[in-house]
């Protein structure tokens, strides 16, 4: 039965929360994918939240690594520059939810604005999130995927595979440094059906993204291209070459996930 992809909007929604907790997933090098644990600032800030879709996700925006307040202007909004994560998990009768964040950088002197304050702001620091904006829900059983991601994707990766099933056939490209720590449940916890083939692409930070690009098109064009669905997410330089593979094979973009993640 040929997949549907169905795009439900959500009304705005700003939520206040405080950093309950923080696991350390993995590490590769001088990089460290990072759970957080957000928490409800004050109760009833996750009601009504829901993320119903693999690759839904939230913006935050957290203060300073060293736990300072979110800046906010008069009406409350924060000022600051937003991060978008995706849904790793949440709880709203806990109160909770969970984001994984991939950290650059030696412990101490990590990178970046969510990258930094993932690794070090103390327990307890404000953040304030907003969205999901939309949810993007996969129904029906494609009869085969493709999934297609980089280091930032992999929790989207994981959640479809979830809601994908055991049963699921097809391809599962990576384009990632976290080889090591991959499968493993305790820690990045991908789990591939056996009827996924799957490909560890070597990242190359002078063009990222480009392996995935390259494996990509490299891929058999499907028999029922109505019946392939294809997420392909990581460096923006992915979406132009993804979106011409997807022509090439026949496949309407609005039918499939093909997304920038973040900029070089
Ligand atoms: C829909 C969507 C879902 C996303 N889900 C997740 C998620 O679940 N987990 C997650 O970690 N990210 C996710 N991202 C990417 C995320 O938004 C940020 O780009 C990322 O968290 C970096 O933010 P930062 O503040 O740490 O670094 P920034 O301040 O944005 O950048 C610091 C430096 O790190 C570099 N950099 C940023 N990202 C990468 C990367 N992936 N590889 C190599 N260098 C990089 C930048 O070029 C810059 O030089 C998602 C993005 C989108 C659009």
């Amino acid at each position: 039965m040929p997949y549907s992809l169905t795009r439900h909007p959500f009304p705005p929604a700003q939520r206040r929360l405080r950093l309950g907790a923080r696991t350390v997933l993995a590490r590769a090098g001088a990089d460290a994918y990072v759970r957080l644990r957000l928490v409800e600032a004050a109760p009833g800030e996750l009601a009504g939240f829901i993320a119903p879709g693999g690759g839904d996700h939230v913006r935050v925006v957290v203060g300073s690594a060293d736990g300072g307040s979110v800046a906010v202007d008069e009406t409350g909004a924060p000022t600051g520059e937003a991060r978008t994560e995706t849904v790793v998990d949440h709880s709203v009768d806990e109160g909770w939810i969970d984001l994984d964040v991939l950290v650059h950088g030696e412990p101490g002197a990590e990178l970046g604005l969510i990258g930094a304050w993932a690794a070090r702001a103390p327990l307890g620091s404000p953040a304030v999130m907003m969205g999901p904006k939309g949810s993007v829900v996969l129904s029906g059983a494609p009869g085969e995927v493709v999934l297609a991601g980089d280091d930032s994707a992999l929790p989207a990766v994981r959640r479809y595979l979830r809601m994908l099933g055991p049963s699921i056939t097809g391809h599962l490209l990576l384009e990632t440094r976290f080889e090591a720590a991959l499968f493993t449940p305790a820690a990045l916890g991908i789990e591939p059906p056996a009827g996924l083939r799957v490909s560890i692409l070597n990242p190359d930070p002078q063009r990222p993204s480009a392996a995935l690009a390259d494996a990509l098109a490299a891929l058999p064009a499907p028999a029922a291209p109505l019946e392939r669905f294809v997420f392909a997410c990581g460096e923006q330089s992915l979406v132009a070459p993804a979106r011409a593979t997807l022509a090439a094979w026949g496949i309407d973009v609005e039918r499939a996930v093909v997304k920038g993640y973040w900029k070089r």
